[in-house]
């Protein structure tokens, strides 16, 4: 039974919505779709297989004896007793220091066992006739790797002993070096320098889990233990089937199709070998080739010839992915076809991005009274950057979904089950990176800007950590090949103008997030309900991406100071919070300490000079010797009235940043420790309000600067 179909957007025009909303439902429908499946065989016992970066379907448990096999010396060395060394431990422990050195510390040497050898025949009961002396210690030699015989429960190392040849009756003995007596009798306790069976992986122990990615050391885990690559069950592999439409591609690969095809007017189709390989990397779905379709073939005549393949009994598809066809003009067939001709339904038709904006995702169920199934269709647009681009976004979670399944418990109701898919998904590892130019912003949509990255070591004062800069791959345009080659991830931007982000060109230097390309970035850590990109998903929700901060620096002294006595102060500001592309001055004041010094300060900073600005630094220059003396410096006892005046102007005090503000600043400069620092928010939260001293003005930059993030998250914007 084919289910009923939905409307076409080219009739009703289906609403534009947020990419992370789209991958939400992606997501969702995914689930679904397991959901179906749940409890049918979805692994397969391997043959031949190449394990490496299949998911395994059950947990692999290692048998009996676990890994080692055998006692094994870790050393080069003799086997020994500890029940010996008890008994010569307490005669030592007795004896006086003449006795000590005199004491000889020897074993006879009842057999050699080298790696690789069973033990054989080494065993502490020997009765022929070269035996003297049954009473005595006795020992073998063991190579490293090399089985312990039973009969021993400890290894003493080469290097402590000295081999005794053999002399007449006697046989040949080892001796521990007489300075070594005491450490070794000390020291040598069961197991020691020997691995006993088993631990390093004890028997039952899961070397490899259910829904774990295979990786090299479990190729390392399996052959310890025994377990050959057949005997490992994989999940099964989504099939995913490629199918490029249009009238004007032709086939570069295919000869028969020649120079004549290359006419004007025909392009070649990229979009299978570009999905095709994509797809490939991702290690998690088999890509398949469904060539291609020409919009004239009319929409029955295609969806008969997909309906074949993706409900092919033996060889059906899991995901079928189209590009092309799928926009609002008179040949764009693919939604009729996947509707009307194969009975899908539509769950989005139109993204909020660029590139990408007519993705439309459709699934196509069919019921029966025995079963159920489900099959998940991209249709994707049909410019190579866009198709890509949307791949990359929506349908790689989606297969990474597919492939490793939802771990749930079966007994779990379908919604739970669902709800737990959607919110455990691995997406796109993320990091947020600086613009290194300028970027015009799109009026009308949020972009996907593919991106190089360049990692920098910024060294603050007593941590380091990396940052990222970001500059974008050329032209951006679909068409446009080029703009993918060699790309690191995409950046998201904000759409802009006064419907979006509020601003039309986003700053050098402005930050904002990455989704990274990374080919090992879907199996990473970041799960849906964390990424920040989910985040971006309520355009109230959008972060304020900030431009460069703004400031304005109130200078107090005593005396006519000009501005411009004070240029390293504002130098110090700019370079501590990240340069000039970080931070500019937009405001520079001086307030001389008069009888109106309070009235003055509290009017500067809620009055029109500061309307704009991100922080208000009030710096109160700390030394009166100071070079700058004739430009009226003040002192600290200044300094603590300022504290005075200001703290009952603020909104909020944040007592904590002052504090930290504080201890940098004196990190940097121990006179900064006598200083009242003020941290705060003014003008009604609109902006952070810093009062320092120019001493350890950089340590007090650097630590706002760690700081200023989570301030101004919490202003008004
Ligand atoms: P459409 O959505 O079918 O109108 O296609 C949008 C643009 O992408 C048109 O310029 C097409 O020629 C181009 N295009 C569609 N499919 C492919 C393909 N497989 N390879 C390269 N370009 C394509
Ligand atoms: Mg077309």
């Amino acid at each position: 039974m084919v289910s009923s179909a939905s409307p076409l957007k080219a009739n009703s025009p289906l609403p534009m919505i947020p990419v992370p909303q789209a991958l939400e439902t992606v997501l969702k429908e995914t689930s679904r779709a397991l959901w179906l499946k749940r409890g049918k065989t979805s692994s397969a016992p391997s043959s031949h297989q190449q394990l490496l970066g299949r998911v395994s379907a059950l947990d692999v448990k290692a048998p009996s004896p676990g890994y080692p096999n055998h006692n094994s010396s870790i050393m080069d060395g003799y086997a020994v007793k500890t029940s010996d060394l008890t008994t010569a431990r307490k005669k030592y422990d007795e004896m006086d220091e003449a006795h000590k050195e005199k004491y000889r510390l020897d074993f006879v040497i009842v057999g050699r066992v080298y790696a690789g050898d069973h033990d054989g025949d080494v065993s502490d009961e020997r009765n022929d006739s070269s035996w003297s002396d049954s009473n005595h210690r006795k020992a073998a030699y063991v190579t490293t790797g090399a089985v312990v015989p039973d009969c021993f429960d400890a290894v003493i190392p080469i290097e402590d002993t000295e081999y005794l040849p053999q002399n007449g009756e006697n046989l040949p003995k080892m001796q521990i070096i007489p300075s070594q007596v005491e450490s070794v009798l000390r020291f040598t306790t069961p197991s020691t320098w020997m691995r006993r069976i088993g631990c390093d992986i004890p028997p039952e122990s899961v070397v490899l889990s259910r829904g774990e990615t295979i990786q090299p050391m479990h190729m390392a885990l399996l052959a310890q233990v025994g377990i050959g690559v057949d005997e490992v069950s994989l999940k099964r592999l989504p099939r995913v089937g490629v199918v490029s439409t249009g009238n004007e591609l032709f086939t570069t690969y295919d000869a028969s199709s020649g120079a004549t095809r290359q006419s004007q007017g025909m392009i070649p189709d990229v979009n299978r070998p570009l999905l095709l390989s994509q797809l490939s990397t991702y290690g998690s779905c088999i890509p398949i080739d469904l060539g291609i379709v020409t919009d004239d073939d009319g929409f029955e005549t295609i969806a008969n010839r997909l309906n074949n393949v993706l409900w092919d009994e033996k060889e059906g598809i899991d995901v079928l992915i189209s590009t092309g066809g799928i926009s609002m003009g008179e040949k764009d067939i693919m939604e009729r076809v996947f509707v009307e001709g194969m009975g899908g339904n539509v769950h989005f038709g139109r993204l909020d991005m660029k590139p990408g904006k007519p993705t439309t995702f459709i699934t196509i169920d069919r019921d029966s009274t025995e079963w159920q199934s489900r099959k998940l269709v991209f249709a994707l647009p049909g410019n190579p950057v866009s198709a890509s681009v949307c791949t990359e976004l929506l349908v790689r979670p989606c297969l990474h979904l597919l492939h490793h399944g939802v771990e749930l418990s079966p007994r779990s109701s379908q919604e739970t089950f669902v709800e737990n898919g959607v919110r455990n998904a691995r997406v796109h590892e993320e990091l947020m990176a600086t613009i290194t130019s300028d970027i015009v912003l799109d009026q009308g949509r949020p972009e996907y800007r593919r991106v190089f990255l360049n990692r920098i070591l910024y060294k603050g004062c007593d941590q380091h950590h990396y940052t990222y800069t970001a500059s974008d791959t050329g032209v951006q345009r679909s068409s446009r090949v080029l703009s993918l080659r060699g790309a690191e991830g995409l950046m998201v931007l904000p759409r802009g103008g006064s419907s979006g982000c509020g601003y039309d060109i986003a700053r050098k230097g402005t930050e904002f997030p990455v989704l990274l390309y990374s080919s090992s970035s879907m199996s990473s850590e970041t799960r849906f309900e964390d990424s920040m990109h989910r985040g971006l998903w309520e355009p109230e929700q959008h972060p304020r991406f900030r431009q460069k901060l703004e400031l304005g620096v109130i200078i107090v002294c005593s005396s006519d100071a000009a501005v411009n006595d004070f240029q390293s102060i504002f130098t110090t500001l700019i370079t501590s919070l990240g340069g000039e592309n970080k931070a500019s001055v937009v405001q520079r004041l001086v307030c001389r300490i008069d009888d109106v010094f309070a009235q003055k300060l509290h009017a500067t900073i809620s009055g029109p000079p500061m309307e704009n600005v991100d922080i208000i630094f009030v710096i109160i220059p700390a030394d009166p010797r100071a070079k700058n003396k004739d430009s009226g410096l003040i002192s600290f006892k200044s300094g603590l009235e300022v504290a005075n005046i200001l703290c009952p102007i603020l909104s909020k005090n944040a007592h904590a940043m002052a504090l930290q503000v504080r201890k940098s600043a004196a990190s940097q400069d121990p006179l900064a420790a006598l200083f009242e620092n003020v941290v705060g928010t003014v003008r009604e939260n609109s902006c952070v309000l810093i009062a320092c001293s120019d001493r350890g003005l950089e340590g007090a930059a650097v630590a706002i600067k760690g700081l200023l993030p989570h301030v101004l998250g919490t202003l008004k914007v």
